[in-house]
């Protein structure tokens, strides 16, 4: 009798490969593990053994394993009923779902390049003589790929020496590496509250008479906390009233001043948890008991709690509920919500318990998140993470929290499986027979719809955490402003009103601008030519900083044109606006205040975006101009106005969400104004005050705007009244794509009738000189969805049957964003 394995590999295709083993490898494998096998004629892949068995295939001569790479599974059951689930329901193939399930280091294939780790230094003596052999070599070759190495080593079976030397991490894939960030502490001073009286002050400044020194400190302390109104940097103070620090620590030390540290709880983490978590006021309180008792008949419950209402609080209760119990937690979070803020706040509640997941953390460290998963250890009880954590090994999870689960950054775009990670966290929690909560303060329609038909849940709380109260948010016409040239540039008179009064206050400001660049459209004036990219259909955008034109589509950049280049003339102008234009008016109108911008183009590098946060956490930046990534999680203490620069560009988005986004991203970014004793103040411009989206943001009335929204969704069969799959064709030559996509909805429409819509081209049509061409499925809530899926199948593999079509590339994305 023979012995056989299946083995998912990850590539794209529908089978899984029968490979052949010996009898004492049988004995040896279990379902989970890793083997290496040849494929084709020159490649190596790293495969999951999926089966066992003694049938040998009939359609081919099954070929060996290379080897066998671990001494026990590094998948469980539970994944691979997970990876199934998302194969059928998002149409992909296990192997898609294989490659972005696992860590790219436990899945080394021939194309894998590998060089050697910059970062760390090893000790040599501690290699083995085939570690060495591959080290050295790259001593003098900066990458290597596996088969380089099968000839320096002269085998074939090499992964397992790479596997070593990554755990010993004297390599690394070729990937980018971030380290973590560790935000320097910024030192402060004031005076101790001894001296807060009168008479106190005047005996203090008396004593110190024969200190001129120390009074001079004093004294500057006084001149720079009346000026600024903000805390006092100790590099300030020392600056200011020029003393050196041994005076200032000699006034800390005779207890005249106290030095602190603001926020020190975000960015110090000990290693031991170091706080008990808070104790629930009545609304927490309310809310947790009503989870549990949710939970009790709703495996799946929403949390719709206002901004800053303590939503992350309770989250902490339920937390501690499940691990009394002896579960496993998965805090769910979007990727740009990931920050330090949050990270540290759990950890200091938890401790080593708290294990973070982040697509930006190196391989090696993703690697030790999921052996400590798969371990059940102590240390990865909890796992805060993005998207992509709902793939590790959980053996055991108890509760899955979906923190934002309004966010569209869930949804995986490219490449497949494309999955949206709350939907997959719900089938998730089902298999453990684990509790999911979704969090937000605007949840999506999806679901708070399901609430609504009673198949969630739903808990809300209304009040924000010690009663501060909700922004008020002021619409302005800026069409009217225009009309009565109260506008400076793109500001209107009462945003300057606003702004000049928070700022004198010590207060910070945070003005939203969803594009960022300087100017979306650059345009002639004579000829109305208007530069485009040369391989995508879309303008280029004006970016002053390095005056260039750049395409945020495919990353083409040009130097900013001195004419035009269709008819010679010299007078182009910018249309439209975006962060770096607002950055640049805001400074020419508030040349006293710092300024500082985070969006796309500033966040690029390393910490960039840590940084600015870290740095308008401590008070040193007093206005932040900011794309979508400002509105996520984020708590600031001291922002007192939020500003819409214009709300506009977000309503007229060509795409049957966008209300309900604007909805979304207005709330989101007013939350981030007043959330401490002081009411925050929010102003939106735009041209159009009475769109419905704005009146309801301006009353935070959610309800009116789902039910408005859902109407729109049932007259135009949208999600989440019907289901939808979309179905992108692109290819290099337009004829090609057009024909494929005019056969494909033909061949749809046979069978799905009027539910087909399409062939389209997208708003943009043309991107990395690919067209693309959109095919859109309907499908009622009465239609079987599997049914539907097999028939799209059937006509797909039509499709791929016609020779003139093979070329053509087919996405499938179900439940579309
Ligand atoms: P949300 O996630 O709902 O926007 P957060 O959980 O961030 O709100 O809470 C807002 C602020 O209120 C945070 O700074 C948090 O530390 C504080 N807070 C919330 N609940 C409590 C509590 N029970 N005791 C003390 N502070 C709390
Ligand atoms: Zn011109
Ligand atoms: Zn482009």
């Amino acid at each position: 009798m023979r012995n056989f394995v299946d083995v998912i590999i990850p590539i794209p295709l529908q089978k899984l490969f029968t490979y052949s083993i010996t009898k004492a490898e049988a004995g040896f494998l279990n379902i989970g593990m890793r083997v290496s096998v040849p494929f084709g004629k020159s490649k190596i892949y790293t495969g999951i053994v999926y089966n066992i068995h003694n049938e040998a295939p009939t359609v081919y001569e099954a070929k060996e394993i290379h080897q066998i790479l671990d001494d026990s599974p590094i998948v469980n059951q539970k994944q691979l009923q997970l990876w199934h689930w998302i194969a059928d329901y998002y149409m992909c193939t296990l192997g898609d779902v294989m490659r972005a399930a696992l860590p790219s280091a436990f899945i080394l294939e021939s194309e894998t390049i590998i060089s050697k780790n910059t970062i760390k230094e090893i000790d040599e003596s501690n290699l083995k003589d085939d570690e060495f052999l591959v080290y050295e070599a790259l001593q003098h070759q900066s990458s290597l790929k596996i088969h380089d190495i099968a000839n320096i080593l002269d085998k074939k079976n090499v992964l397992p020496v790479i596997n070593r030397l990554l755990e010993k991490n004297a390599i690394q894939l070729d990937e980018e590496v971030y380290e973590k960030y560790i935000p320097k502490l910024v030192r402060y001073v004031k005076l101790h509250n001894h001296f807060s009286s009168e008479a106190t002050l005047h005996k203090l400044l008396d004593d110190l008479h024969r200190a001129p020194k120390q009074r001079q400190v004093i004294m500057t302390l006084f001149s720079i906390s009346a000026k600024t109104k903000k805390p006092v940097k100790v590099s300030d103070l020392s600056n200011e009233s020029d003393a050196s620090p041994a005076i200032i620590k000699s006034l800390i030390d005779k207890g005249i001043l106290d030095e602190y540290h603001i926020q020190t709880d975000r960015v110090q983490y000990s290693g031991d948890a170091n706080e008990d978590s808070k104790n629930l006021n009545d609304y927490q309180t309310i809310a947790l008991k009503e989870i549990k008792e949710s939970f009790i008949n709703h495996n799946i419950t929403l949390l719709h709690g206002v901004t800053s209402s303590g939503k992350t609080e309770v989250y902490v209760k339920l937390i501690e509920n499940a691990l009394q119990k002896g579960k496993q937690v998965l805090y769910l979070l979007p990727e740009i919500a990931l920050t330090t803020q949050l990270i540290t706040r759990l950890q200091n509640y938890f401790g080593e318990q708290v294990s973070v997941f982040h697509s930006r953390y190196s391989t090696h460290e993703r690697v030790e998140v999921w052996n400590n998963v798969l371990k059940n250890a102590a240390k990865a009880q909890i796992v805060l993470g993005a998207r992509s954590s709902i793939f590790l090994p959980f053996n055991d999870l108890g509760l899955i929290i979906v923190d934002e689960e309004h966010e569209q950054s869930f949804k995986q775009f490219d490449p497949a499986p494309r999955y949206h990670a709350r939907d997959t966290a719900v089938v998730l929690a089902n298999i453990h027979k684990a509790k999911t909560l979704l969090g937000s303060a605007t949840p999506s329609l999806e679901s708070y719809h399901n609430a609504q038909q009673n198949k969630y849940g739903l808990v809300e709380i209304s009040q924000r955490y010690n009663n501060v109260l909700m922004p008020d948010i002021e619409l302005v016409d800026i069409k009217d402003k225009h009309k009565r040239k109260l506008m400076k540039g793109h500001f209107s008179d009462r945003l300057i009103e606003e702004m000049t009064d928070a700022l004198k206050n010590g207060q910070q400001v945070i003005l939203f601008q969803n594009r960022r660049g300087f100017s979306p459209i650059v345009e002639c004036n004579t000829c109305g030519h208007a530069p485009q990219c040369p391989n995508c259909d879309v303008s280029l955008t004006y970016h002053q900083y390095r005056d260039q034109l750049r395409c945020h589509y495919c990353g083409y950049v040009t130097a900013m044109l001195k004419s035009c280049m269709a008819c010679g003339s010299s007078e182009l102008d910018s249309k439209g606006f975006g962060t770096e234009q607002i950055e640049e008016e805001v400074k020419a109108l508030f040349p006293d205040y710092k300024v500082a911008r985070m969006d796309l183009d500033t966040t690029r590098g390393k910490y960039g975006y840590e940084k600015i946060i870290t740095a308008f956490e401590q008070l040193e930046v007093d206005i932040l101009v900011g794309t979508q990534m400002l509105t996520k999680g984020l708590d600031f203490r001291n922002v007192k106005l939020v500003a819409v620069m214009n709300a506009d560009n977000l309503l007229n988005f060509p795409d049957f969400r966008a209300h309900e986004r604007s909805f979304q991203l207005m709330l989101q970014v007013s939350g981030r104004a007043g959330r401490t004793d002081v009411r925050g103040k929010v102003l939106i411009q735009t041209y159009n005050p009475y769109h419905a989206i704005l009146q309801q943001v301006s009353n935070n009335d959610y309800v009116g705007m789902f039910n408005e929204q859902m109407n729109d969704r049932y007259n135009f069969k949208y999600p989440p009244v019907y289901k939808q799959i979309k179905i992108t064709l692109k290819h290099k030559d337009y004829t090609k794509v057009d024909t494929a996509a005019i056969w494909l909805a033909k061949s749809l429409r046979q069978v799905f009738d009027a539910h087909v819509l399409g062939p389209e081209s997208p708003p943009i049509s043309r991107i990395r000189n690919q067209f693309y061409k959109n095919i859109l499925v309907k499908i009622p809530k009465k239609q079987s969805l599997s049914k539907t899926k097999e028939a799209i199948i059937k006509i797909n593999n039509s499709f791929l049957s016609i020779k003139d079509f093979r070329s053509v590339k087919l996405i499938l994305n179900v439940d579309n964003f």
